[in-house]
């Protein structure tokens, strides 16, 4: 398969954890002999220095006709005066509104091998394996918002159509088809009429699309409870934006290491988006200490879910976790002093995925 990629290393640790997962990715296609093209583009913080602007014409540009993004973060406290022009998070926002991205994939695995680092008990965490979808460009973080001219009341309006709720369930339901065949939607239909939209779409496109997948909701208050003490029980998780904000970033938590999880942001058409969910880490910037295994872990996605490449993701997966069971850790992950830095722990996966 020919497929391009371009390559947003962005600020901070961006470069080098960028830099692990287009070397992984250079060895999957060696391996199972494919022709990755990769370019690489400014954005954020460097681009500002660059460009004066976050998100430049010729990135946008190189964006629109790849098959998938790989990001590394963006950010830093360069670029943090509040009374700036424009600011790196406006690179990744415009990146998501210019192509269309309207669902977040967030999952939640936990690794055998790091199981101790987790908030949960053991028996609690152990087989976790959960895929959100977090609807991205609606909801109420976009809706209608106004402030009274005393000041004292606010309004913000929380609002979907039907086809942003069908697109959204439809490929969750097709990702559940692919795992454990388990959809669970969640919303607050005992109070929201917004929800309850949610609810009667979704159940319909469940009956008559997806009759084979095993369908259930749950209201939102009750699923951050049972995120903490049956997180087992979830496959695929389908929500509107704001409680997806909120329960992908519990959700984040479970596994108990920022450095081991990665996201994706898809539209209805390609390119899709794949970045590790931390941020651009400027305290080890720098220092061949960042733990490059996030981003190598969203290339995986990006090969499952922008290329279709499912035999090439699982290997990247399982090269993960060979190089996690020989013992390698990067610092973040290391519970006694030995560590490896970031170049070596990419090249480890590297190999892996050779092998
Ligand atoms: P952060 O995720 O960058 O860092 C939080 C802590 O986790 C730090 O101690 C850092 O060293 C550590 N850490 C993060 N990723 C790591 C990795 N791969 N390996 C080892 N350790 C890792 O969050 P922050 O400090 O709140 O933000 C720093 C900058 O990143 C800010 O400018 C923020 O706006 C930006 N940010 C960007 C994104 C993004 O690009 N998607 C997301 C979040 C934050």
């Amino acid at each position: 398969m020919k497929a391009s990629f371009v390559l947003l290393p962005g600020d901070g640790i961006g470069p080098e954890v960028t830099k692990a997962a287009h070397d992984v990715l250079v060895a999957v296609a060696r391996k199972f002999d494919h022709e990755f093209e990769f370019e690489s583009r400014p954005v954020g913080g460097i681009a500002i220095d660059e460009f004066g602007d976050p998100l430049p014409q010729s990135t946008l540009d190189a964006c629109v006709n790849a098959d998938a993004l790989i990001l590394g973060a963006v950010g830093g406290p360069k670029w943090d005066d509040p009374n700036a022009k424009t600011r790196p998070e406006a690179g990744l926002l415009g990146l998501r509104k210019e192509l269309g991205l309207f669902a977040n994939l967030r999952p939640i695995t936990a690794h055998r091998q790091l199981i101790d680092a987790s908030p949960l008990r053991k028996d609690l965490i152990e087989g976790v394996d959960i895929l959100f979808f977090r609807e991205l460009t609606g909801g109420i973080y976009f809706g209608e918002s106004s402030l009274s001219d005393d000041g004292r009341v606010a309004t913000s309006v929380m609002q979907y159509s039907v086809g942003e709720i069908e697109r959204i369930v439809r490929m969750a339901a097709e990702a559940a088809r692919n795992r454990r065949n388990k959809l669970t939607m969640v919303d607050k239909a005992n109070v929201l009429e917004v929800s309850r939209l949610w609810r009667r779409v979704s159940a319909r496109v469940m009956e008559e699309e997806y009759a084979d997948v095993d369908y259930e909701v749950v209201l939102v208050d009750a699923m951050a409870m049972h995120l903490i003490s049956r997180p087992r029980d979830f496959d695929v998780v389908v929500t509107a934006n704001l409680f997806g904000d909120i329960l992908t970033d519990e959700g984040s938590m479970l596994p108990g290491s920022l450095g081991m999880l990665p996201s994706a942001s898809l539209g209805d058409k390609p390119p899709g988006l794949y970045e590790p969910i931390h941020g651009s880490a400027p305290d080890i910037a720098g220092e061949d200490l960042a733990n490059p295994l996030a981003t190598i872990l969203a290339a995986a996605m990006a090969l499952r879910h922008s290329l279709g490449l499912e035999t090439e993701a699982a290997a990247v997966e399982a090269a993960v976790e060979s190089v996690l069971d020989s013992g390698m850790r990067t610092k973040d992950i290391a519970a006694s002093g030995k560590f490896f830095g970031t170049q070596a722990m990419g090249d480890a996966v590297a190999a892996a995925v050779g092998a």
